[in-house]
């Protein structure tokens, strides 16, 4: 018995202490190179930890866990954020585009132009709801659906354009929201990665990220820029007749208390992700500056790099830096990443995929030939760690471990 109890002590010893550790490295300062993360949301938290507990008790008092006050709260701030005059708050990001694609009625025979550069929610909904996901390359500057190809596949069929604001910065609104206006044709933004950035349109009156076109989707998700500790998403519009029917889908399809008159969906933000979300958005204009700061360190360190390319910014987009994407030339970006990750430094690839070569969506029959640009970027694109608690110390480690492998010094 003491054997067995001795063997189960041996054996449990390494979990205990890495428990241990794990909670005082959380208490420290950030500062060691091991603490490198793509995202730091607890060293984030701990700096708000008060606000968030007391957030989270209202939650407990009131009982009012799925919908309730706080959903309600947290939806008049968003909409004073971001200028929108509706807010349907939802499950997640992928729910949000559903939602807004099934308040258009979008079905089968109807066509959506959209980018495969992108998370797959943005193409999955598209062949979920039965329609046909028409996907065209894109800019290669911002990595965002090319404008001029969006009107070269407009058909009498296109319901809906959705251009995605990857990484954090827009895609040229001003373009698409001449082609929707000149055929006709709403616009659905994805902003589930850029929430806070701003346009500036021909009167340069800055407009915020999904509130252009005719709505706006976003995501919730722990890791996006305004993330809460679970799922959630919201569908913005100033439209009333949308914001009605986004409500009522996402909401069953109920208008009054089991009186369900379209077929919805259930997809509901719960309390506790508002009460979260209402303190992470007060703070989320300051988020944004730690972000953009993070990315100018990087720029000054990494613009003069051969075979580096850093994010190009566009004229009318600010950038809110969902990542730091580079393209790493020549064929060497596995590589690089393989470098990095043996000095413990985590990077990202996204996409490595685009949408018109997933598996999933073969049945639609997409020429590889027409999305030259989607598929150099996956073959390039780095995305470095990027979150609001990144410092100068953690981003020399980075750059000087970038620099070693490009110019092949030896360290
Ligand atoms: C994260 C993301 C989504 C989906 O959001 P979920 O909340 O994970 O469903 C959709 N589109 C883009 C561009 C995203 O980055």
């Amino acid at each position: 018995m003491q054997q067995v109890t001795n063997r189960m002590l041996a054996f449990l010893k390494p979990f205990h202490l890495t428990r241990i550790r794990l909670r005082k490295f959380a208490q420290q300062p950030r500062m060691t190179m091991e603490g490198i993360q793509m995202v730091d949301l607890i060293g984030q938290h701990q700096k708000i930890e008060n606000e968030l507990q007391q957030a989270m008790g209202r939650v407990l008092e009131t009982g009012a866990f799925v919908k309730g006050p706080e959903v309600k709260a947290f939806a008049e701030e968003l909409g004073t954020f971001t200028g929108a005059k509706h807010v349907i708050p939802c499950g997640n990001g992928t729910d949000a585009l559903q939602i807004a694609m099934m308040a258009l009625g979008i079905g089968p025979g109807d066509e959506v132009i959209t980018t495969g550069f992108t998370f797959i929610s943005t193409v999955e909904v598209v062949a979920l709801l039965g329609a046909t996901p028409v996907l065209v390359d894109i800019d290669p500057i911002s990595f965002t659906i090319d404008a001029a190809q969006v009107e070269e596949a407009i058909t009498e069929r296109t319901k809906a354009i959705v251009p995605v604001h990857l990484f954090g910065q827009m895609a040229d609104m001003t373009a698409l929201s001449t082609i929707s206006e000149k055929h006709n044709v709403p616009i659905i933004e994805d902003n589930a990665q850029a929430i806070g950035a701003q346009w500036s349109d021909r009167s340069q009156r800055a407009m915020q990220s999904g509130t252009i076109g005719l709505m706006g989707t976003t995501s919730f998700f722990p890791s996006k820029n305004l993330g809460c500790m679970g799922d959630g998403g919201a569908v913005i519009t100033q439209d009333d007749d949308m914001a009605a029917r986004c409500r009522q889908i996402a909401n069953h399809g109920m208008s009054k208390q089991y009186h369900h008159d379209v077929v919805g969906i259930n997809s509901r933000l719960d309390g506790l992700q508002a009460a979260i979300l209402r303190v992470k958005l007060q703070h989320l204009p300051d988020y944004i500056k730690a972000r953009q700061s993070a990315a100018k360190r990087y720029d000054a360190m990494l613009h003069n790099l051969p075979g580096v390319t850093i994010p190009i910014r566009v004229a009318n987009s600010t950038h809110v830096f969902h990542q730091y994407t580079l393209r790493i030339l020549e064929g060497k970006r596995d590589a690089m990443r393989a470098y990095l990750q043996s000095k413990g430094i985590p990077s990202g690839i996204y996409y490595p995929i685009p949408g018109h070569a997933q598996k999933a969506f073969e049945t639609f029959g997409y020429n590889p030939a027409f999305f030259g640009e989607s598929l150099q970027a996956a073959a390039e694109v780095l995305s470095l760690p990027m979150h609001t608690e990144l410092n100068e110390e953690q981003q020399t480690f980075i750059c000087k471990a970038i620099r070693i492998f490009v110019l092949d010094i030896n360290d």
